[in-house]
């Protein structure tokens, strides 16, 4: 990342049009897709072997989600990697808690549970994960004279490609979500931090300490969660601050906040439709469309029209200026995070997601789970096996890694596990894979 980069992603946003922006889309894709014909087996019969003419042939293209890319993971990528040692190799840093080094030393495995319980596996060249932070820092409008930029990234889970970013104006350091509050606040001060980057659940949990923060943010960025206009307000009151948010998936950086505090798409990255329930396109503004994206980035893994779970509303304008599409809000569901007593009797909080990574990286035969905490130190947790009924020993040996992975925090939860038949509402946004649920009930339920 150089300031030629800076200055093309800031440029690019600024002043292309409508016509200009789909114009680089569709040549973009059209040579993405040609690559992946060449070099992807799953891509060369589409569109009966040929390459695309126009859109029209774009848009006859099949819907692909998940599913379709696990059950053809090596036909789908450009370099010939295979699913069972990208997933071994995934699983394997999951439990030895090493996230650092790329595979085979080029490429950034992205693991992601999803809305429904079973894991999506993503690629990315680690060259193209080293720059995606800056996009966000291009389009924020975000003054040059807070340079140098010092940066905190509260990662969920320890990424590769973003520990070694040690410019003279751009410092960024990261700590885990994990990491103890006065822990984060000592580093915080100490490195006079002036951009929080953090999922709102983790900022909402610094406000309770704001007394003890020295530092003066310039802005705090949250991405990864929901993040909703009454908690961006909050934010901003309690911090004296700009608070914006970017939205970034597993299967690209799909939008980030200009300096208006609105969320564009990142039109340059991604191209996005978005369809209602029954597949049809959506285009107004107000009404909420589910996102089917296609990176234009990404070479590794093409995606194209890949179905996401997400829901989202887009708005009509935006008074920046840029043509890049802006989005009203994301529609997504809003998981609990769960408290628990250490056993020097400390609070910790442990985000959903991790919890999902411990427990989709136990087994494949996990199709769906839910987790849910009635009591303090208590969890629940329900699992929908592939197989029905699984065996005894398949549930002790995820009760031993359970126990084993909170223990590394410290915490003894009371842990029951139950073998069940979970389904999804139809409207996932109101659906709690992870819910606390207060005291007053005990009873543990699915409530479907
Ligand atoms: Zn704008």
């Amino acid at each position: 990342m150089g300031i030629f980069d800076y200055v093309r992603l800031k440029i690019g946003f600024r002043f292309y049009s409508r016509r200009q922006i789909q114009a680089y889309q569709f040549k973009t894709i059209q040579r993405n897709f040609a690559l992946a014909q060449a070099k992807a087996p799953y891509y060369e019969a589409l569109n009966d072997g040929k390459g695309l003419l126009s859109w029209g042939d774009f848009f006859r293209l099949p819907i692909m989600d998940k599913n379709i890319l696990m059950n053809h993971f090596d036909e789908i990528n450009t370099v010939g990697l295979k699913r069972t040692e990208v997933e071994a190799f995934a699983c394997d840093k999951e439990t030895r808690k090493d996230y650092t080094g790329y595979y085979k030393d080029r490429y950034v495995v992205g693991l992601s549970s999803g809305t429904s319980g079973n894991k999506g596996l993503y690629l990315t060249d680690k060259a193209l994960t080293k720059k995606l932070p800056f996009v966000f820092l291009a389009r924020s409008g975000l003054s040059l004279k807070y340079l140098p930029f010092k940066i905190m990234f509260c990662l969920r889970v320890f990424s590769q490609g973003f520990a070694d970013i040690n410019s003279p104006l751009i410092k960024l350091n990261y700590v885990s979500t994990m990491t103890p509050i006065d822990h984060v606040i000592r580093e915080i001060n100490r490195q006079k931090i002036n951009i929080l980057m953090a999922p709102p659940s983790f900022v909402r949990l610094l406000i309770s300490h704001r007394e003890e923060i020295k530092s003066t943010f310039s802005c705090i960025v949250c991405y990864a969660e929901v993040l909703t206009k009454e908690e961006k307000e909050k934010f901003k009151t309690f911090f004296h601050c700009q608070v914006i948010e970017i939205y970034q998936a597993s299967e690209g950086q799909i939008a980030s906040a200009c300096k208006e505090g609105n969320l564009h798409i990142n039109e340059d990255l991604v191209f996005v439709e978005m369809m209602d329930e029954k597949g049809q396109v959506v285009d107004q503004s107000g009404v909420p469309g589910q996102l089917v994206v296609t990176n234009l980035v990404n070479t590794i893994q093409p995606l194209f029209r890949y179905r996401m779970n997400d829901w989202v509303v887009l708005k009509d304008s935006c008074p920046c200026g840029s043509h890049y599409r802006v989005l009203d809000h994301i529609i997504g569901r809003q998981d609990d995070v769960m408290m628990f007593m250490t056993n020097d009797h400390r609070l910790q909080h442990v985000f959903p997601d991790l919890i999902s990574r411990w427990i989709i990286t136990y087994s494949n035969d996990i199709r769906e789970f839910k987790v849910i905490q009635s009591e303090a130190n208590g969890m629940g947790l329900m699992i929908d096996c592939l197989s029905g009924m699984p065996s005894e020993s398949f549930v002790e040996g995820l009760y031993d890694r359970l126990v084993k992975e909170f223990s590394a925090f410290d915490i003894q939860p009371q842990l029951k596990i139950f073998v069940t038949q979970i389904t999804i509402p139809q409207d996932n946004s109101k659906y709690k894979r992870f819910e606390v649920r207060k005291a007053d009930h005990h009873e543990l339920d699915l409530g479907s």
